[in-house]
C-alpha cells in the first residue's frame, strides 16, 4: 500500500513533469490533424556564393497552426521525431521541395537555383527512404543535381555501412549531400572520409562569436581547412555581419547563409537579397 501510494505521489505531485507530458501527448494529436490538413508550409531561406549571387535556398518548414500562428521547427520536429510523425512530414518536406524545384527550373529567372532540404535520421533509416526519394524524383521531374540534403551526424550512431550504401544509391543518381551543424555532434575524420559528401556546413554556434572567440576562429579555420583536404565544399549558417561575412571570406569561405543574405521567405522572395544586400 505504501509503495502504490509513493507511485501516486510520482504521478500527481510532480507537476512539471506531468504538464509536460500533457502538453507532449496533445501536440502529437495536434501534429495528427495537422498532417492530415496539411497545415505546414516551407520557407526558402537564400544561400549565397563569392560575390553574394543567391545559388539556391534551404527549405525550411513551419507550422501554420489554426489558433498559435506560425510554429518553430524546433518545437515540433522533436516531437515528430519520437513518435515517427517525422516520416510522414517528411514525405510531404520533400515532395514540396521538388516542386518548388521544377518551378524553379520552369522559371528563367530561377532556372539555376538548387534547393537544401533537412532529413531526419529516423527519415533516411527508413528501408524505403532511397527508392521513395528516386520516385519523387522521377515523378515530379526535379534535377536531382539540384537537390541537397542536408543529413546530421546523428546519423552516425548507427550502421554506417547502410548509411554509406544509400548515400551512394542516391548519389548515382546526382543527389548532392551536406552534413549539417558540422562540428557539435559525433563525426570523426573516419566517418568524413568514408562517406560520400558533396558539403560541410558550419554550425551557426561557431559563426555567432568568430570575431570575439578565437576558438570558434580556429574552428572555423579547422573545419575550412578540413573541407579544403577532402574536397568538400564549406558553407557557414548563421552568418547575421557585415564582419561576419568578411572574416568568413577572408578564411576562403564564399558559400554562406544567415539573415544577413536573407530571411527565410516565400520562394518567390529568395532572389529579392540579391540586387541591394544588406
Ligand atoms: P538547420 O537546418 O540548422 O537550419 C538553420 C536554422 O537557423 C533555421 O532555423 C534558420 O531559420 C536559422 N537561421 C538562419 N540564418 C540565421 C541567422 O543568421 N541567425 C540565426 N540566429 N539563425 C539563423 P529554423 O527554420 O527554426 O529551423 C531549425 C531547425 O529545424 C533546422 O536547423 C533543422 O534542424 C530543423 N528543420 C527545419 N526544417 C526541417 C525539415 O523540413 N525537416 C527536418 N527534419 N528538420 C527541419
Ligand atoms: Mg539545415
Ligand atoms: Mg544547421
Ligand atoms: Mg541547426
Amino acid at each position: 500500500e505504501a509503495k502504490a501510494a509513493g507511485r501516486n505521489q510520482i504521478k500527481f505531485f510532480d507537476p512539471v513533469m506531468q504538464d509536460s507530458l500533457t502538453a507532449r501527448a496533445a501536440l502529437e494529436s495536434e501534429l495528427h490533424v495537422a498532417l492530415k490538413q496539411e497545415q505546414f508550409l516551407l520557407l526558402y531561406q537564400p544561400q549565397t556564393g563569392r560575390d553574394g549571387q543567391v545559388l539556391g535556398a534551404e527549405a525550411l518548414v513551419r507550422w501554420r497552426h489554426p489558433q498559435e500562428g506560425l510554429i518553430s521547427p524546433a518545437v515540433f520536429i522533436p516531437v515528430a521525431e519520437s513518435t515517427g510523425q517525422i516520416l510522414t512530414l517528411g514525405r510531404w518536406v520533400l515532395r514540396t521541395a521538388c516542386e518548388q524545384l521544377v518551378a524553379w527550373q520552369r522559371s528563367p529567372a530561377h532556372a539555376g537555383l538548387a534547393l537544401s532540404v533537412n532529413v531526419s535520421a529516423r527519415q533516411f533509416h527508413h528501408p524505403d527512404f532511397v527508392s521513395e526519394v528516386l520516385t519523387l524524383l522521377d515523378e515530379t521531374g526535379a534535377a536531382p543535381d539540384r537537390l541537397t540534403l542536408e543529413l546530421t551526424e546523428s546519423l552516425f550512431i548507427d550502421d554506417l555501412d547502410n548509411l554509406v550504401g544509400k548515400m551512394k544509391a542516391l548519389k548515382a543518381r546526382g543527389v548532392r549531400f551536406s552534413l549539417d551543424d558540422f562540428g557539435t555532434g559525433y563525426s570523426s575524420l573516419s566517418h568524413l572520409k568514408r562517406l560520400p559528401l558533396d558539403q560541410l556546413k558550419i554550425d551557426q554556434s561557431f559563426v555567432r562569436d568568430l570575431l570575439v572567440d578565437p576558438n570558434d576562429a580556429a574552428i572555423v579555420r579547422t573545419i575550412l581547412a578540413l573541407g579544403k583536404s577532402l574536397d568538400l565544399e564549406v558553407m557557414a549558417e548563421g552568418v547575421e555581419t557585415a564582419q561576419q561575412r568578411e572574416a568568413l571570406v577572408a578564411h576562403g569561405c564564399h558559400l554562406q547563409q544567415g539573415y544577413l543574405h536573407g530571411y527565410p521567405g516565400p520562394a518567390d522572395a529568395v532572389l529579392e537579397g540579391q540586387a541591394g544586400r544588406r
